[in-house]
């Protein structure tokens, strides 16, 4: 019998790529990464961290691993290139975890490299499966067909955006509050010019959350960029616009820069300041927006 993935519980495990044991699922929960890499053995491509606690965040992070699939071999880019952020946002995986434990909250995380499939990007999209990037050729991106970039989608993308949309649907099953906070980390230095930001804030059709958290992190003195690095808009992002946009979900997209969180002390330091200044946010929120907490914030006027 099919049954489906205990992961996303829509795609049967053959497909995900999923073949773990129960006491290996139970550990990845508890914060445990699988790290074997086999054919017999293939890492399970969502990752859960944290436990719910009963506040209303859902920390989801597209570009926090690292990995590749087993039948890719090293993509034919080296290690030290896949180890750049061109593989996946640096550090980020740190701060979420840490994040997580602190606000009591589940972190959903991609586990396989950006440059397999990008997760933060829709199906078919130019730089889904990136041939090059940041100078960087991806050989084992070139000349793909349309199955196999069906199967990177079927495998990758759309098990871990499933297994989002698992998550946000029991909780407003539940009438519970829930915001979406999605995590990155950006390179200090692109295109030969440096990045003054510590910290960007990245939004489009719902700025109210990020307005509120971007002025919280101004008064901690910090350089805040308002849509940058990026600025997130309805084709260059998937996560924010498919699980808080269209869901009507109060959401923010968090970019930290690399340089500040590629060590533990960093991470931790960035975690516990997003660990305090989150619920904050979320307090001026339901003030500013008549929100109640427990029940689930007004779509009416959500998008600006
Ligand atoms: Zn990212």
């Amino acid at each position: 019998m099919d049954f489906p993935c205990w992961w996303c519980l829509l795609t049967p495990p053959s497909v995900c790529g999923l073949r773990q044991s129960d006491s290996e699922r139970a550990g990845l929960r508890e914060g445990m990464t699988g790290e074997a890499m086999t054919d017999e053995k293939e890492a399970p491509c969502v990752a859960v961290y944290g436990t719910d606690g009963g506040g209303p965040f859902v920390l989801v992070s597209d570009h926090a691993g690292r990995a590749v699939p087993s039948y890719l071999g090293d993509l034919g880019v080296s290690a030290e290139d896949r180890a750049r952020h061109i593989g996946w946002d640096i550090g980020i995986d740190g701060v979420g975890r840490a994040l997580a434990q602190k606000l009591q909250a589940v972190l959903i995380e991609q586990v396989y490299s950006r440059l397999v499939i990008d997760c933060n990007r829709a199906p078919g999209h130019p730089t889904s499966i990136v041939k090059i990037s940041d100078g960087t050729p991806v050989p084992a991106n070139h000349a793909l067909t349309a199955e196999q970039i069906a199967y990177r989608e079927d495998t990758i993308l759309h098990p871990y955006h499933a297994r989002i949309t698992q998550e946000l649907d029991a909780r407003l099953k539940a009438g519970r509050p829930t915001v979406v906070v999605a995590l990155h980390s950006f390179t200090p230095e692109m295109g030969g010019l440096k990045r003054p930001w510590q910290v960007g804030l990245l939004h489009n059709h719902d700025n109210r959350l990020a307005v509120l958290l971007m002025e919280l992190l101004r008064k901690e003195g910090l350089t805040v960029g308002d849509n940058e690095p990026y600025a997130l808009t309805d084709t260059s992002d998937y996560t924010v616009p498919t699980h808080g946009e269209k869901r009507q979900l109060p959401h923010v997209e968090i970019e930290i820069r690399q340089d500040l969180i590629d060590h533990p002390a960093g991470q931790e330091e960035w975690a516990a300041r997003l660990a305090r200044l989150l619920p904050q946010a979320w307090a001026l929120f339901c003030q500013t927006y008549g929100v109640t907490p427990g029940a689930q914030a007004d779509a009416e006027g959500a998008m600006a």
